[in-house]
């Protein structure tokens, strides 16, 4: 199949030459085996950093709300930086791929850390049926399916639902986020979450509100453990030694939707 490879090589330099592949954050032309980030944005992306740390930032958010085993952000979400780009892309234009690249890229970082130890499935936080429709993917479920080509652990998309189409979380205070997730998602098949321990995957992180809304959902199944992981934690999280300086007085703007 050697000539197959070279074959599929070709067309994709006539495709490249054709339309030429752009990086997604600084919009220069891709070279040769660059996805869709030139490697100088891929260094530079504002990776957390934690490794799934016992006590991060990310693990922080869920004290005294609901019990997780693990937690983990893979990148720093700034609403106004360049990082945002790629998450809105990720969200509203039209790129699952990046979702599944993504996905992998935070899972192999985590994968010799022990993160997925002892963890049964990946569950993505749903979208409501007409959100779903209306974009044609589910971002969170793309990013569970990178996840999932790492750790090789199955995707559950059937296990909770997300029965209401809460309105936009943008500008809400962490107490408005919660009055607006409660009740919003339905645990549908408990039997096949029983004596589980899923880990939840979502976009941003942001109040905690929908993933703690998500995981009280979940946790109604017999005797289920939950950890969470997202791709960007938003908000003042980062306080501590591990605060990056940039998430010094910006504004929460994100959708967690
Ligand atoms: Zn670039």
């Amino acid at each position: 199949m050697k000539w197959y490879a070279s074959f599929l090589r070709l067309l994709s330099e006539a495709a490249d030459i054709v339309v030429p592949r752009r990086c997604a954050l600084c919009v220069k032309r891709l070279k040769a085996g660059e996805e869709f980030l030139c490697l100088s944005c891929l260094t530079e992306l504002p990776f957390t950093r934690y490794f799934g740390r016992e006590g991060n930032a990310v693990e922080r958010i869920f004290w005294g709300r609901i019990p997780i085993c693990r937690a983990n952000s893979y990148l720093h979400y700034f609403p106004e930086s360049m990082v945002s780009r790629l998450f809105l892309a990720l969200k509203y234009g039209n790129r699952p791929h990046y979702g599944c690249t993504l996905g992998a890229m935070m899972a192999a970082e985590l994968c010799d850390t022990g993160f997925f130890d002892g963890m049964d499935a990946i569950v993505p936080i749903p979208l409501a049926r007409k959100r779903l429709k209306q974009r044609g993917y589910n971002q969170s479920e793309m990013l569970a399916q990178g996840v999932a080509k790492v750790t090789h652990l199955p995707v559950l998309t059937d296990v909770v639902a997300r029965v209401v189409a809460n309105p936009t979380q943008t500008h809400l205070t962490r107490a408005e986020r919660q009055e607006n997730v409660q009740n919003v998602f339905t645990l549908l098949r408990p039997a096949d979450v029983a004596g589980k321990h899923l880990l939840l995957v979502d976009d941003i992180l942001t109040t905690g509100s929908t993933m703690t809304a998500c995981a009280e959902e979940v946790a109604k199944g017999d005797d289920v453990k939950i950890s969470v992981l997202t791709l960007g934690l938003a908000g003042r999280h980062g306080a501590g030694p591990e605060r990056h300086p940039e998430t010094i007085n910006f504004r929460i703007e994100t959708s967690e939707q």
